[in-house]
């Protein structure tokens, strides 16, 4: 099975050097028969080959299993004409990955802002408000003066069921309650829409739903973090909700996620490049490491190979001890270790 690296920008290079060190410790422990391979992207082909995307990267993911890929520094990228385009976006568009799945739960014995919390958020990754992926040629977002920018948000009913299924079959393996999230007060056709399609898609299944306006939303993940589990919404409330149900469950470090479509699944931690913590080796690559699993687990199921669940098990019960000791934390969540000693720490764990 072929397993494509790309380190990203900033904390990149770093937190997937510490994911690939537990990676094939896990390859090796259960036996994964894994071969993992490297390509450019974002600002170091940039450099060398004049664009943070290039074709020949596409071309090597559509032909991996599966994709290991760094945070990016999207916003110092010069624009699209000049070599500048969103790698992140556009391999959730090149793939067709619908689907990103952001989990955050509250490890025992590691510090949080709550107390209880085990949610799931799945938010559609193709469409919405993002104008480098939403249109199929050119840009939503335009400006026609100076003065003047418009953004256009596209919501499709097939954009929606799948996102809305993705959500149910998950919520149908947890407690079986889904929790829709939008704005349909305001954006009626938009929004309506959205929640027309998870309505007509849950249907189906026998699930406890319920909906919340999304800035209703931001507070009640707030007060009540122990009440939701799996949460489906739209791609830029899926975004933001996300971090802060991270930043809830302990920090951005602990967040991780994959982006799922029929045919291929990208590894990528929630969170950003973090330039102002990149190049000293106290990033938290947990985040990273646990999106490895999630992918170890998506293959798994995909291929009918269950020692990758297994595989993706026994990192996720490894981080969860790892970090409920003080000692064994890198220092956003007040240890001593850096982002490579965390990786070789789990590695270890994880061999014996
Ligand atoms: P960010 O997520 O990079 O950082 C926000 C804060 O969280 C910073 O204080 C950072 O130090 C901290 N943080 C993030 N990850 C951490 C980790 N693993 N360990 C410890 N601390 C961590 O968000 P930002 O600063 O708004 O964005 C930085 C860059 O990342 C921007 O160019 C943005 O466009 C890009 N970005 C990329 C992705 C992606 O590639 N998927 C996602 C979000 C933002």
């Amino acid at each position: 099975m072929k397993i494509l690296v790309l380190k990203g920008d900033g904390i990149g290079p770093e937190i997937v050097a510490a994911a690939e060190t537990v990676v094939k410790a896990a390859n090796k422990r259960f036996n994964l028969g894994l071969e993992l391979d490297t390509a450019e992207v974002g600002l170091e082909s940039l450099k060398s080959q004049g664009t943070t995307f290039p074709d020949s990267t596409v071309a090597r993911m559509k032909e991996s299993d599966g994709i290991i890929l760094g945070p990016l520094d999207t916003a110092i990228y010069p624009p699209p004409e000049q070599g500048g385009t969103n790698a992140s976006g556009g391999t959730r568009k090149a793939l067709d990955l619908f689907a990103n799945i952001r989990p955050s739960r509250v490890r025992p014995g590691c510090p949080a802002h709550v107390k209880k919390m085990d949610v799931v958020i799945v938010r559609e990754n193709t469409e919405g408000f993002y104008a480098d992926r939403n249109m199929y040629m050119g840009r939503g977002e335009f400006m026609p003066t100076p003065d003047m920018a418009i953004s256009m948000r596209k919501v499709t009913r097939e954009g929606c069921m799948r996102i809305a299924k993705a959500a149910c079959e998950l919520a149908k393996t947890r407690s079986g309650k889904l929790t829709m999230v939008h704005k349909g007060n305001v954006m009626k056709m938009s929004d309506g829409l959205f929640a027309e399609c998870v309505n007509a898609v849950a249907s189906d299944y026998k699930l406890d739903v319920d909906e919340y306006f999304i800035d209703a939303m931001t507070a009640l993940i707030v007060r009540k973090p122990d009440f939701f589990d799996v949460i489906v919404t739209t791609n830029m409330y899926g975004d933001i909700l996300s971090d802060l149900a991270a930043e809830l469950s302990g920090g951005l470090g602990l967040g991780p996620s994959v982006n799922a479509g029929a045919n291929h699944c990208v590894a990528q931690a929630a969170h950003g490049s973090a330039p102002d913590i990149a190049g000293k080796n106290i990033a938290n690559p947990t985040a990273m490491i646990l999106s490895c699993a999630m992918l170890f687990d998506w293959l798994g199921n995909r291929h009918g190979r269950p020692e990758l669940q297994e595989a993706a098990k026994r990192i996720d019960a490894v981080i969860e001890a790892q970090l409920a000791d003080q000692d064994g934390r890198t220092p956003d969540l007040g240890g001593p270790l850096g982002t490579d000693a965390f990786g070789a720490a789990v590695a270890k764990k994880l061999a014996g």
